[in-house]
Formats: C-alpha cells, structure tokens, sequence
C-alpha cells in the first residue's frame, strides 16, 4: 500500500525501515529535505505546510503520523479522503494531558491528582487542594520533560505560573515512584490487540536515556494489570496502530503517567529484541495486515539514547552484541541522535556491555 506519514523525523523513517519489507511505499511531509526520514521515501516539502498535506493525501491509500502535536483539524479533512489510523479519537485525547487524565479517571485507571490551572489564582487554589510537591505541567506540546515544573514550596508558586507564559497548564500531585515503566500495545482495524513486555525507562533531564526490556521481576499479575489498563484505553478509543502508555511503579501499585499514540522510544528495543517491531505491528496494523508475535527473542534487551553528541560509534560497535541506529541528525544539546539495543542471554551479559557503553558515551 502507499502509506504517507505525517512528519520525517527518527519515528517515520523507522517505520519506512520496517515497511518496505512488507512491500509498502512510503511518503512524508517535512520542513526540510534534512530530516532524518526523508531519504527514505518521497518527501513533500511544506513551504506551505496545508499544499505538503495535500500532496500527501492525494498520493496516499493511508495515513499515519508521527507526533500527537498536529492539528485535529488536519487529520478531520483528510479523513474525509484517507483513512488516517490513529484516529481523531485518540489524537484529540492524546494531545492534552487534561484529557488524558479525564479518561483515564473515567475508565478508572489510577493517575495522579491533577488540575487544570489557566491562572495563577487557579494555580493556588489548585496547590491547596492537591498539596505540595506538585508537577505543574503545559497542558500540551510537553515532551522530553520540557514545559515542566516542580513546584516544592509555596514561594516558588508565583515563579512556576510565569513559566507557563499564561498557556493552559495542569497540576499534578506528585508520584512517589519506585520506577519508571512503559507499556506498548497495537490495536488492529479488527480489534485485535497484541502487548509487548513491561519496560523500565531512566530519564536524563527528562529525556530518556537507557530502557531495560523486560522489566526486571514484573509478576505476571502485574503485566495483567498494565495490559488491561491498556485495553480498556485501546477499545474505548477505538485506537488503531501502537499505543504507548507511561507508568510509575509505587508501593501501591501502577499509576499511569501519560500516553502517545504512537511508536515511542521506550519501544525501540523491539527492533532487534522482539519477534515483530513496534515499527512493524504499526505498520501492519494501519494497513490492515494480521498482527505480529511481541514476544522477546531474547532474555534481555537494552536500548540507550545517543544524547547531544555521537561520541566514539566504532567502539560500542566493537562491542559484539549491540545494533546502532543513527538518525541522520546533526548534534545539539539534548537532541535524540540515534540508540544502541544491547541484547543478551543473561542480566550479566547485559550489564557488563552497558557499563562498558556507559563509559564511553557522552
Ligand atoms: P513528557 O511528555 O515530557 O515525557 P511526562 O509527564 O512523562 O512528560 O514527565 C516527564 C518526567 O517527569 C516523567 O518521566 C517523570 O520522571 C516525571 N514526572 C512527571 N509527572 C510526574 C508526577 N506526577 N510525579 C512524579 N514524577 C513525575
Ligand atoms: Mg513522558
């Protein structure tokens, strides 16, 4: 099929990657003929962004996209023409963290208190109500912890609201988690729904840094858990392609964070480390092919962003049991560049490659 995707970045050009085994054509609109995907397909430039989309749709049997920060009001209009998966549903939720918790209290999965906040008055009736510390959050455009604030005494109230810069924002009571977790599942045009393994993610000044996949000792009940929280957004979105969701781990259980709908980075692992990519299964499930296998083909699997600058390559190559992706992106600081996926046959195995990359990397 002529898949076209919304955007060129790392995303679309590893979901080209795993498409055209599957014998698909793919096509993108970017801002420039640099970004990281447009090597790989035909690329429609936006020195007007509504012609690119327009070329996009007119050349495209589907559509996906590669970020949940587009305009609903696009995928409205070119729905009308090409099927576009994820749907408006889920694009419409996912873009506003307000209406992600919404759902998420309606479909009772636990998530932190939260308030939305539009002045600093709000702000402080909020941090009443919720107590301190608090996370005060841009409702949207947030990624890479940016556009964030933890708010841990009264004084820093008045500072936290000018740095919204008057935007829409949401208050969070803040999680006291053991870990970080993620989950990545896909939803067929048929309802089918196929979950990889829990994950363990680390930050870095909010970017992501290293995944552990799987997540060391998850019982099966609380993979469960995870799966059916996950189910119940799949279907009461009528979601369609991969879904993302963010966990902490708390003495009491899983609280769910935040969600995307679509590939993430928590998920580039699956690459060498699952029987079907997270890139694939979107792919497959957009186009209405029968889902993949998310098993791991592996005991264990890492996968860490290359961060700001691209450091000596060769060496974590020379490593023997680690893949590079690199992105075709300049260096800048705080800029995904590319990932390394490790994967072993023992924790030991996996442990000593990451020290090793870990001393090394920048
Ligand atoms: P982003 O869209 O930037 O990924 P997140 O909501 O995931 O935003 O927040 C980034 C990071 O900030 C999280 O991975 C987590 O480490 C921390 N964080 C976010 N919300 C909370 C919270 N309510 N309590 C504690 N930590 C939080
Ligand atoms: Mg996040």
């Amino acid at each position: 099929m002529k898949v076209g995707v919304l955007g060129a970045g790392q995303l679309g050009r590893m979901l080209a990657i795993a498409a055209y085994p599957l014998g698909h054509q793919v096509a993108f609109t970017a801002n420039s003929k640099d970004e990281p995907a447009a090597l790989l397909g035909k690329t429609f430039i936006s020195g007007n962004k509504q012609d690119a989309i327009t070329q996009l749709t007119n050349t495209s049997e589907v559509i996906t996209y590669e970020s949940e920060n587009i305009d609903v009001a696009i995928v409205k209009e070119i729905s009308k023409k090409t099927p576009v998966y994820p749907g408006e549903k889920s694009l419409f939720i996912t873009q506003h963290r307000g209406r992600e918790k919404a759902i998420f209290d309606q479909l009772g999965i636990p998530c932190a208190p939260y308030q939305i906040v539009n002045s600093l008055a709000e702000l402080r009736t909020a941090v009443e109500k919720i107590g301190l510390p608090a996370i005060l959050k841009t409702a949207t455009e947030g990624y890479d912890g940016k556009g964030q604030f933890v708010i841990r005494s009264n004084d820093q109230i008045e500072k936290s609201w000018q740095n919204m810069d008057g935007v829409e924002a949401i208050l969070e009571g803040f999680i006291n988690f053991k870990r970080e977790l993620s989950l990545i599942a896909v939803r067929g045009i048929d309802d089918s729904h196929k979950y990889y393994p829990l994950v363990e993610n680390t930050h870095h000044n909010g970017i992501l840094r290293l995944t552990i996949a799987p997540a060391e000792s998850i019982s099966a009940k609380v993979q469960k858990q995870a799966e059916h929280y996950m189910q119940t957004l799949l279907d009461e979105m009528d979601h369609v392609g991969i879904l993302t969701i963010e966990l902490f781990e708390t003495t009491n259980g899983l609280v769910v964070n935040e969600m995307a709908p679509r590939v993430h980075n928590s998920g580039h692992w699956s690459i060498e480390g699952a029987r079907t990519s997270q890139f694939e299964n979107h792919v497959r499930a957009i186009t209405g092919s029968p889902l993949g296998e998310t098993t791991c083909l592996q005991q264990y699997c890492a996968m860490i962003n290359i961060i700001g600058k691209h450091g000596p390559i060769d060496k974590a190559l020379e490593l023997g049991n680690t893949h590079l992706h690199l992105y075709g992106k300049k260096e800048r600081k705080g800029r995904k560049l590319g990932h390394i996926t490790i994967t072993a046959n023992t924790l030991n195995e996996l442990k000593t490659t990451l020290s090793a990359l870990e001393a090394f990397m920048p």
